[in-house]
């Protein structure tokens, strides 16, 4: 080896020693730079990114908290909802009002049922009488074409001075043409079983529109006599439901065309 090889290889090393502080130099810078930008660029580009998400988490929870809104309309429509359940029960009260009403009205309707018709003849006036018979006639008018006039019927009565307490025209219609605790003039000569006489004394007496033998009543007129024998054992303690023709054999022969076994005895 000589010198000059020598210096050759001297000037060598270092030229390689330089590059690779410069190379170093180079890289250091790099990552000098890589880091200052990665520290303050990209940090601040995160930044921006997160509070762009925060934004993006505002507006999030902003649409949950528009979300929850329907959840709170929902809410009020379940509050309204069960308002509108405790409208209903208001309802249903008002539904058992009705039917208290319907009640009422029925009540009524049933006190409508016997229509008060009094009449000024056809009984005596009583305020102590005790009743336990309830007498069942049949009649029809004869001073007109009309034999289920009930008008007719009252108009007999007034010629013969008597009556009835209640009559029942052929649809089922009670009227009361004399109060149950005054003696009306229905039976006439007449006997109960047990030996009693003048009946009248202690019976209600109730007539039926029936033409004539070969007529019956009508269906509605045994509902009607059915309800109204029930509605006086509500008042008057009846022990006897008896046929004109029982108590004054040979001398009547109504109610005509009467099938005991449609009313309750
Ligand atoms: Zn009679």
């Amino acid at each position: 080896m000589n010198y000059e090889n020598k210096n050759m290889s001297i000037s060598y090393k270092r030229t390689i020693i330089i590059a690779l502080l410069l190379i170093l130099l180079v890289f250091t810078g790099y990552f000098c730079w890589k880091n200052f930008w990665q520290k303050n660029v990209i940090s601040f580009q995160n930044e921006e990114a997160r509070q762009a998400s925060e934004i993006d988490v505002e507006i999030s929870k902003k649409t949950e908290s528009e979300a929850e809104e329907p959840q709170q309309n929902n809410v009020e429509e379940i509050s309204e909802s069960a308002a509108q359940k405790t409208e209903e029960k208001p309802q249903v009260e008002k539904q058992v009002e009705k039917a208290a009403e319907n009640f009422e009205s029925e009540k009524i309707e049933k006190n409508e049922k016997v229509v008060s018709r009094l009449v000024s003849w056809g009984f005596q006036k009583s305020d102590s009488r005790k009743i336990d018979t309830i007498v069942v006639h049949s009649t029809y008018n004869t001073l007109s074409d009309d034999a289920y006039s009930l008008e007719g019927c009252i108009s007999q009565f007034k010629q013969y001075g008597v009556s009835s307490h209640y009559i029942i025209d052929r649809s089922g219609k009670i009227y009361k043409l004399v109060d149950e605790k005054n003696i009306a003039y229905h039976a006439g000569v007449s006997e109960m079983k047990d030996g009693r006489t003048n009946v009248n004394n202690f019976s209600v007496g109730i007539e039926l529109i029936v033409k004539d033998s070969q007529d019956k009543p009508t269906d509605k007129q045994y509902d009607a006599l059915s309800w109204l024998i029930s509605d006086i054992k509500s008042r008057q303690n009846i022990k006897y439901i008896v046929g004109h023709s029982d108590i004054a054999p040979g001398r009547k022969t109504d109610p005509w065309g009467f099938d005991w076994g449609k009313i309750q005895k």
